[in-house]
């Protein structure tokens, strides 16, 4: 049984010299047959195999990951939570994660570390505060918090932005309620609580290939041999596209990299989430101290998740542009992940032609604040065939109807 954390749990460990935790999940070698495979150990994978145990009972479930859990982009993205969307049915979506991740901690019995210290855009120019004007609306309307200040109060509420920038600061639209949390502890707490509810998460065991029959899926081929399921589901963020060929399903995805920075650690110095679309850049601060920054995608496709140079400058310009300040910091880390772009940028959560195969996917440089919405609704689809009502917009269908959600355009976003 998996012992319950809490402030008595931790005292008295501390009387006992640390000797009584036990592994936060089991590692399980694979069974020849499950009801239920989730192939991905990312969040959305992870989530998706707690919420087919939470809150469908299925609980014969392997969640199948090719490395370690969290080591893809879950383990390194930038961490921001915000469901500042467009149209209804992709921020009623957002926003239902959002309050999923508001109570996660709780839920799974493990400190997500989700800071709502308000999510910053801010406006350079009069078309830049129209956009967020027009966003602070759509927020309203949709139900979502939004609050939208001009350039004095901006710099009263941020305090460092820079006093004479060659973009001036007109606007800034925040959504109080967003924020970040830590990206190792969302993958570890629905790992441990997935866990416990008997699902089996098998590492370092990859996906090779499918077993379609008569078509539909009967289960996969692995690195530790065949396993078999009459429903699988495959959250593989960056891979969609290669890994669903494999049971010949293709997506509509293209992959680039995305790059992610940290300078050394400082003391607290900036307590929100600040994005400058001008600039091309975004910045919070860890609780750690040091400064999380990100750029825009690479301009081309690849798989490698390795960052450059010119990417790592125009970050680095862009901040000190914002922050004048924090020229003098130190970079300690960069890196890349990789993400599947759809083109109307809203992600797919959807069946296939292929019967028993679910896909999650297309999430772009945004998922990590999806994933307990996207595990929630891949489960409820894997669980009962059909999509979950706040997925219906995101099914693969819309690429033969037209019914396009195009989030690019409506909300201005990167992916
Ligand atoms: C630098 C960067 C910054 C980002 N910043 C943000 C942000 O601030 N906010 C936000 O909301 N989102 C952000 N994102 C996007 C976010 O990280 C992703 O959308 C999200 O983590 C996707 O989660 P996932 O579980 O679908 O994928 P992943 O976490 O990538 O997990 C997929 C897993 O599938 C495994 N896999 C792949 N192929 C196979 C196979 N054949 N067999 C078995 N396993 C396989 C991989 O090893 C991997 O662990 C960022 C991404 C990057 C790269």
């Amino acid at each position: 049984m998996t012992r319950t954390y809490s402030a008595l749990s931790l005292l008295r460990e501390g009387f006992n010299a640390q000797q009584g935790w036990q592994p936060a999940w089991r590692d399980a070698e694979p069974k020849s047959h499950y009801d239920a495979i989730v192939i991905g150990g990312g969040g959305h994978g992870l989530a998706t195999a707690y919420y087919l145990a939470k809150n469908h009972g299925i609980t014969n479930v392997a969640l199948i990951e090719r490395g370690w859990i969290g080591g893809g982009n879950t383990g390194r993205n930038t961490t921001i939570i915000r469901s500042n969307y467009f149209f209804p049915e992709t921020a009623n979506f957002f926003e239902f994660s959002v309050k999923l991740y508001e109570g996660l901690s709780k839920a799974l019995n493990y400190n997500i570390m989700f800071s709502q210290r308000g999510m910053w855009t801010l406006a350079h120019d009069r078309h830049g505060l129209e956009m967020l004007r027009r966003s602070a609306n759509a927020m309203l309307l949709n139900g979502i918090d939004a609050e939208l200040h001009d350039g004095a109060m901006v710099r009263k509420l941020i305090p460092g932005l820079n006093e004479n920038p060659r973009f001036p600061i007109l606007g800034g639209l925040n959504q109080p309620r967003g924020g970040s949390a830590r990206h190792d502890a969302v993958a570890w707490g629905y790992a441990r609580a997935a866990s416990a509810l008997g699902v089996d998460i098998i590492q370092n065991c990859e996906v090779h290939d499918f077993i379609v029959e008569n078509g539909h899926v009967r289960g996969v081929v692995t690195s530790h041999g065949a396993i078999r399921s009459d429903t699988v589901g495959m959250a593989v963020a960056g891979h969609s596209s290669v890994v669903a060929a494999k049971a010949g399903v293709r997506l509509p995805i293209q992959s680039f990299a995305l790059q992610a920075f940290v300078s050394e650690p400082v003391k607290p110095c900036l307590d929100t989430v600040v994005l400058s679309p001008a600039t091309g850049t975004y910045l919070s601060q860890s609780d750690k101290g040091e400064l999380v920054l990100g750029a825009g995608l690479d301009l081309y496709l690849s798989y490698a998740q390795r960052g450059n140079i010119p990417w790592m400058e125009r970050a680095a310009a862009g901040v000190v542009e914002l922050f004048p300040a924090f020229s003098r910091l130190r970079f300690l880390r960069q890196w890349a992940g990789i993400c599947d772009v759809v083109h109307d940028s809203t992600p797919i959560i959807s069946k296939t032609d292929l019967g028993g195969f679910y896909v999650n996917c297309g999430w772009g440089t945004g998922g990590f604040k999806a994933i307990p919405a996207g595990g929630w609704c891949l489960a409820h689809a894997m669980a009962t065939g059909e999509a979950h009502p706040l997925a219906r917009g995101f099914g693969l269908d819309r690429f033969r109807t037209g019914a396009l959600i195009d989030e690019a355009s409506a909300s201005g976003i990167a992916h």
